[in-house]
């Protein structure tokens, strides 16, 4: 997440290059990061655009409304947690309520005269595609679902173009949809509560997106780890698959989840040994996955939280290039800036060999 100003300055100067395009009839097919440069600290420059039509007049109504919603999609990257006021006028934006860019700036326009507070981010998430791969079907995604509870997701999707891109992202939008609509207006609830109601809405996104493939008839799937912080006290960290929670607590990286997969039940086992399971030619079979089956089995552990503590999320991409001993050193060297963690994290997931996409997210427990 970068600071909420930027992310508005940002907003701001993109809606005005979208309203330039419009004006001469050009309109976009996608908008990612990568299609900005920021130069000399602060020209904004599209790059590289991937154009979807250039008509003869001014550009038709649903292509700008479908533009303005690629930019509110792509801003939500950059917010952190914390800043609901904006989070709240970029979720409205992604999914189309804004009718021209001129609209969605007039919005940013009202936050920015607002002044919003500047929160300390407890949290930072970073994914890369990694060096042998043209498509990343990582995901991940956070919603604050009321005053005292945030949700943290990573998912890995699988299936290829059009599948596992579609099946990651699915499953982290339900899953944050369904515990901010059951979740959102409760207040005080016990623990048991919350279990059971994230486990049915991590439920609802394995439902959703099976029925979504069964419809399609392709196979995707993805793996999903979540972790529902409580009053930064308490957590519950999910998990189907082999994306990792880790607890990082007095220097000492502990991993929460287990993975489910074939070699890790071989290790169980006492088959195979830790390194063995690394290199092992079928390390990629998983026994269980989001989207595969109805009614999955969910893992849920419970964490007690300390001061000082660090939950870290990822996909394989990190854990299958990086050993434990070097995430834990990692972590370590940046205790305090999860920024600076994650990208460190991804960079040694590259010197690895960056054989995977990679996914990090670390959420820190304020001192
Ligand atoms: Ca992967």
């Amino acid at each position: 997440p970068l600071p909420v100003q930027q992310v508005l300055d940002m907003g701001q100067r993109a809606t005005g290059i979208l309203a330039y395009l419009h004006h001469h009839g050009v309109t976009l097919r996608n908008l990612g990061a990568t299609n900005f440069l920021i130069q000399d600290g602060e020209r904004v420059v599209l790059y590289d655009p991937d154009i979807r039509e250039v008509h003869e007049e001014k550009a038709p109504d649903d292509e700008r409304k479908s533009d303005v919603a690629l930019l509110g999609q792509l801003l939500q990257r950059f917010v952190p947690v914390e800043a609901e006021a904006l989070t709240e006028v970029l979720r409205q934006c992604a999914s189309g309520a804004f009718e021209t860019p001129f609209a969605f700036g007039r919005a940013l326009e009202d936050l920015i005269r607002a002044n919003l507070a500047e929160p300390s981010p407890i949290a930072a998430g970073m994914t890369d595609v990694g060096l042998a791969r043209t498509l990343n079907e990582d995901n991940w995604g956070w919603r604050r679902l009321s005053d005292d509870m945030d949700l943290y997701v990573v998912a890995d999707g699988m299936g290829g173009h059009d599948s596992g891109e579609v099946a990651s992202q699915m499953a982290v939008e339900t899953l944050c949809d369904e515990a901010f609509r059951s979740l959102n207006e409760e207040c005080g609830v016990s623990h048991e509560r919350v279990e059971a109601t994230f486990d049915a809405s991590f439920q609802a996104g394995n439902n959703g997106i099976k029925e979504h493939s069964e419809h399609l008839g392709n196979d995707m799937g993805t793996t999903m780890v979540a972790a529902l912080v409580i009053d930064r006290k308490y957590a519950f960290v999910a998990n189907v698959g082999d994306s990792r929670g880790y607890l990082v607590r007095g220097e000492m990286l502990h991993q929460i989840t287990r993975d489910h997969s074939l070699v890790a039940k071989m290790v169980e086992q006492g088959r195979i040994t830790e390194e063995e399971a690394r290199v092992h030619p079928h390390s990629n079979i998983l026994l269980r996955t989001v989207g595969t089956d109805y009614d999955v089995d969910i893992d849920i552990f419970n964490v007690d939280l300390a001061p000082g503590d660090r939950i870290l999320l990822c996909s394989d991409g990190l854990w299958g290039e990086v050993e434990d001993a070097e995430i834990e050193s990692i972590m370590n060297h940046f205790p305090n800036d999860h920024r600076s963690a994650c990208r460190e994290l991804v960079r040694a997931a590259h010197h690895g060999g960056g054989k995977d996409n990679v996914t990090v997210l670390i959420i820190g427990i304020p001192e």
